[in-house]
């Protein structure tokens, strides 16, 4: 089908993001040609602020427009505690729960050999510092809240085995979220029961 070029381009930037197929795209598109001038503006300058804005947290990896991040400052949270997770929606889903008050180490990823990603296209070397240069043994507890599909799994174990060594207590999510399903949408007390009912590896 034939598309004035600005529409094609509008297009196919949007069916660029996760869950947007070329239909979706074209509705978009559309939708977004019928809105008011000013309100595109408010959209594409929202667009640029939140990416010209935040950053990852030198700390723990999680987004953040201060950094360190308002979790890594806090004097309210545990440091004893630290929750591996995959991804910064990941963090979100797990304050959800508002039981959990330690800190928190985003990985950005998970260990994948069938999408080429290993080891050290995550940040696992991060994490191995921090409890490296955790020189008191603040942390007594590593968390392992990755999500609970293949992926996730061998992520958890390979960490694990790791932290074995450095004799640091390392826990895993019970299970009750579906297998094969992803952390963020898991709903709060399936999330609050595997995190309470998580398990020494
Ligand atoms: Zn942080």
């Amino acid at each position: 089908m034939f598309y004035p070029e600005p529409v094609s381009k509008l297009m196919s930037a949007l069916s660029k993001l996760p869950g947007i197929g070329p239909k979706t795209a074209q509705r978009l598109s559309y939708y977004i040609l019928s809105m008011p001038k000013n309100e595109v503006q408010n959209l594409s300058s929202a667009i640029i602020e939140a990416k010209e804005k935040m950053m990852n947290c030198s700390i723990c990896g999680d987004l953040t427009d201060k950094d360190p991040c308002e979790i890594c400052r806090s004097d309210l949270r545990d440091p004893s505690y630290l929750c591996i997770v995959e991804e910064p929606k990941d963090v979100i889903a797990v304050e959800r729960t508002r039981e959990y008050k330690g800190h928190y180490h985003v990985l950005h990823g998970a260990i994948s050999p069938m999408d080429g990603i290993g080891p050290d296209d995550i940040r696992i070397k991060e994490l191995l510092m921090r409890l490296g240069t955790d020189q008191d043994r603040t942390i007594k507890e590593v968390i392992l809240a990755t999500d609970p599909n293949v992926e996730g799994e061998a992520t958890a174990m390979y960490i694990a085995r790791l932290l074995k060594p450095l004799g640091v207590k390392v826990t895993r999510l019970a299970h009750g979220i579906p297998v094969g399903g992803d952390l963020e949408y898991a709903d709060e007390v399936t999330l609050l029961k595997a995190l309470e009912g998580r398990r020494e590896m």
